[in-house]
């Protein structure tokens, strides 16, 4: 299967901040298949790019190519040099806790 890689400054994906506010209720995120990540965000200390993956198959690279962030709102996986890596995201404001 081959697959296009967008250009990464081009919106491509479907960006759940759109229509999903961080004071959104989880029950709502659910049926709207958005987990509980509000900003799924990473800082390369290497070349100072901040990544942000949009959806949960949004994989998305740094400018130096050496930490690369995936999951949206579902997860976060991070690939490459740890050590370069600072954790920029926020979580939604209501957890599974609050149901
Ligand atoms: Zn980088």
């Amino acid at each position: 299967m081959s697959s296009v890689i967008p250009e990464p400054t081009q919106p491509t994906t479907t960006d759940y901040i759109d229509f999903c506010p961080i004071d959104t209720p989880l029950a709502t995120r659910r049926k709207l298949n958005v987990g509980d990540i509000y900003i799924n965000q990473i800082r390369c200390h290497s070349c100072g790019w901040h990544i942000r993956s949009k959806n949960r198959h949004d994989f998305v690279t740094c400018k130096c190519g050496k930490v690369s962030l995936d999951g949206g709102s579902w997860y976060q996986k991070i690939n490459g040099d740890m050590s370069l890596v600072s954790d920029h995201s926020i979580m939604y404001k209501f957890g599974v806790s609050d149901v």
